[in-house]
């Protein structure tokens, strides 16, 4: 039996204008609805334009919205920016913060990861903070000591289970249809644990999300692997069906 709850979270990326978004985010609502599922929870994460109108869509249906991503700061001179205290006023209850797009494409760091976790903490965000390795670090042999300088720059600060949810997403698994075997992704998990053993107090709750290609075909088996608590799933979330069957796959 699982001693965490498993977490299937859907990150929309920048994808969805309203009408679709409220038809994806019903659906998925009445799919949820209908499970009466307890014992797993669904997350969807759309743009932050539509965070309060998805929130408000699925309100009553158990299905948790989230950010995918927030500023440190709780307000200010920051133009563009969005506070995690923003994101919880608009119904979020998560926070994804580090996605390797942001990391590459605004040059987000650990340092940078870890005070959004903060923020999301000191907002009343659930942060899901995403680590990977690139595809020149693992053919390099250095995936492990990658996840571990990344928790370690990036798990924030008094860091305990209920307050942090750690995604392993190696870069080259995301949106290429790739995935690591079965193996590789609980050695992973296992080795991402046993870092925050030395970080946390409490290092057995956190739940560990896999991510990268996930899809109905897969999901079974990913998340069956050791030391696997859910999934962060990209392209596969933005179908009702597909999402679905994948949070039925716990
Ligand atoms: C992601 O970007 O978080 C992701 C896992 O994407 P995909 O499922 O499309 O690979």
């Amino acid at each position: 039996a699982r001693t965490r709850r498993p977490l299937i979270a859907g990150n929309w990326k920048m994808n969805g204008l309203k009408a679709d978004a409220l038809a994806l985010a019903s659906g998925i609502a009445d799919g949820v609805r209908q499970t009466g599922w307890t014992d797993r929870e669904v997350l969807i994460c759309p743009p932050a334009t539509l965070v309060m109108a998805v929130a408000e869509a699925v309100k009553g249906s158990g299905v948790l919205v989230g950010g995918q991503n927030c500023h440190a700061k709780p307000s200010g001179a920051h133009t563009g920016d969005i506070a995690a205290e923003m994101l919880r006023d608009c119904g979020a209850a998560c926070v994804i913060v580090g996605h390797s797009e942001r990391r590459t494409d605004c040059g987000e760091t650990d340092a940078d990861v870890r005070a959004k976790a903060e923020a999301a903490c000191r907002a009343g965000l659930l942060p899901i903070v995403c680590i990977g390795e690139t595809l020149a670090e693992q053919e390099a042999g250095m995936t492990f000591s990658v996840l571990a300088n990344q928790l370690k720059g990036s798990v924030p600060a008094g860091a305990t289970a209920a307050k942090l949810v750690v995604a392993y997403e190696p870069v080259w698994a995301i949106g290429t249809g790739k995935t690591p075997t079965i193996a590789e992704v609980a050695a992973a998990h296992a080795h991402i644990r046993k870092v925050l053993d030395g970080l946390m107090p409490d290092a057995a709750g956190v739940r560990l999300l896999y991510g990268g290609s996930v899809k109905a075909s897969n999901a079974a088996e990913l998340l069956a692997a050791g030391d696997v608590d859910g999934a962060l799933v990209g392209g596969a979330s933005l179908k009702v069906d597909e999402f679905l069957a994948i949070a039925k796959a716990v």
